[in-house]
């Protein structure tokens, strides 16, 4: 019997990459998911995943088409969560993007319209999320964990906007981690770098362009050559969701990136 076996599990951003892949790792551990998103066709094909997952038992699986960005939403993803298991053990922020749909960044002209859409949904939704898990997180000793990135902490050109709202992302990990350690909550952060998701897709990257990214900025920049695997982000998070194998780690942001944050441009060669 896994730690998971029986908990109750929301995985906003669920439709696709990380999301998906960490709603499947929870099935696979014995957990009832929750998950979310607003594409109802790729949501789907997560269910089936989760359910296979699971074992075949289709009841450990509930969807809620939502956009976190609404405040009716968030509501009603917690709502009928416990109205469909009965409690909340953990939930897991993870919904995101960097820019807003149809909108895309024009560096330094981007309209004001694509900052408050991106905090919103990287930073004020997951407030609203908060807000309405707390009272039942409380009742099961639970835990959160967000998916921020490494643009919490590191800037990148033109991404202002971003970078801005994981920071902010990453602040409210470290308040609420104090406020809610009374109550016997943990809420932790994992800070993602590179990931192949539909992430850059969503800011109209084609897959040839994603594949130049990869052998020309990720690979000479990422210690470990690479990017990372929506697998992978996903067992970093089941770690810090763990209240056995993570009980004592709380407010952190926990760096899944391959070492990309921490490398530097090689030294010139000296001119003898
Ligand atoms: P994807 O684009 O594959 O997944 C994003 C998910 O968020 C989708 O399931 C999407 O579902 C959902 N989503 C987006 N907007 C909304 C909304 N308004 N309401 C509800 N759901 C929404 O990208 P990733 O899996 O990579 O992204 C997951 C998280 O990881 C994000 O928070 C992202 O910022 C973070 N991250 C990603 C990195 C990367 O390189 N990929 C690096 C660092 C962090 P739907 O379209 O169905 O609504």
């Amino acid at each position: 019997m896994t730690y998971f076996e029986g908990k109750v599990v929301i995985v906003t951003g669920a439709s696709t990459g990380i999301g998906r892949a960490t709603a499947e790792l929870f099935a696979q551990r014995g957990a009832k998911v929750a998950i979310t998103g607003r594409n109802a066709e790729s949501l789907e094909i997560t269910r089936q995943l989760c359910e296979k997952a699971a074992g075949g038992n289709a009841e450990k699986v509930h969807v809620i088409i939502a956009d976190v960005t609404k405040e009716e939403d968030t509501k009603r993803i917690i709502a009928e969560t416990v109205n469909k298991f009965g409690q909340l053990d953990v939930l897991v922020n993870n919904a995101g993007a960097a820019t807003k749909p149809g909108l895309q960044d024009s560096h330094y002209s981007r309209p004001l319209e694509v900052f408050d859409y991106v905090m919103n949904l990287n930073a004020r939704s997951l407030i609203a999320l908060d807000q309405e898990a707390i009272p039942h997180l409380k009742k099961t000793k639970g835990n959160i964990v967000n998916v921020s990135s490494v643009a919490g902490f590191k800037a990148f050109p033109h991404g202002a906007y971003y970078c801005m709202a994981k920071a902010a992302n990453d602040q409210l990990n470290r308040i609420l981690a104090i406020d809610l350690a009374k109550e016997g909550i943990r809420v932790n952060n994992i800070n993602p770098g590179p990931v192949r998701t539909e992430f850059a897709s969503a800011m109209g990257m084609s897959d040839a362009a994603k594949d130049w990214m990869e052998e020309n900025y990720v690979k000479p920049n990422c210690p470990l050559g690479r990017s990372g695997t929506s697998e992978e982000m996903a067992t970093v998070i089941a770690f810090l969701a763990n209240n056995d194998e993570a009980r004592f780690v709380t407010g952190q942001m926990l760096v899944a990136d391959g070492g990309f944050s921490i490398s530097s441009p090689p030294l010139p060669t000296q001119a003898s």
